[in-house]
């Protein structure tokens, strides 16, 4: 189970000036590339689940993953997730066709065909991410700015085993710097399929 806090951010001069107040507290920045496929007859969605591969920086990375069941309350996140380290070739060779999915060399792809019972797969497209990571107060934040073809949307996450105590960390943080935010109602995938910014 991945349990996250995510907060919005409103517009890209707020986003601008949480960044500088984080700067000192920079780990590093990557550019993610999220791409999403469902079972050719809507097998994982029919169950809410979704099969992911991001690619890290370009090429540098790829790791698949499966998420499912996700709620989110009052700005906590919760979804069942695994992951995998995959071949950056591979990867999109399978976004290029996704029907090689099916027939790849992973344990979580194919745990995905048996247990949802895939005969193909298709490509749901996705969004780009560049995510800059901190360490602060004892807590990693991932600090977004998600690009959908739609509009670009702006969100700090915060994985944690104890979000309520993270959660009034952080909303303390904003507060005190007069950073405006709301507590993010649906995820950047859930955003991705409505095609439009949420209001
Ligand atoms: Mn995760
Ligand atoms: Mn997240
Ligand atoms: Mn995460």
């Amino acid at each position: 189970m991945e349990v996250e806090v995510k907060l919005r951010i409103p517009d890209a001069d707020s986003h601008q000036r949480l960044a500088s107040l984080l700067s000192p507290f920079h780990l590093q920045t990557h550019l993610q590339e999220n791409v999403f496929f469902d079972g050719a007859r809507g097998e994982l969605s029919s169950s809410r689940s979704v099969l992911r591969l991001r690619f890290y920086n370009a090429d540098s990375r790829c790791v698949v993953s499966l998420k499912g069941k996700a709620v989110i309350v009052d700005g906590v996140s919760r979804v069942e997730e695994v992951e995998e380290d995959f071949d950056v070739s591979l990867g999109r060779a399978c976004v290029a066709e996704p029907w090689r999915l099916a027939a790849v060399d992973s344990g979580l792809v194919k745990r995905v065909v048996d247990e949802f019972r895939v005969e193909g797969f298709v490509c749901l497209g996705g969004f780009r991410n560049v995510r800059a990571v901190h360490a602060w107060q004892g807590l990693t934040l991932e600090l977004d700015e998600t690009q959908f073809d739609f509009g670009t949307s702006y969100e700090i996450e915060c994985e944690s085993d104890d979000p309520e105590s993270a959660k009034r960390l952080l909303e303390g943080f904003l507060k005190e710097n007069r950073i405006p935010y709301s507590f993010s109602a649906v995820s950047k995938f859930a955003v991705f399929r409505s095609g439009k910014l949420p209001d």
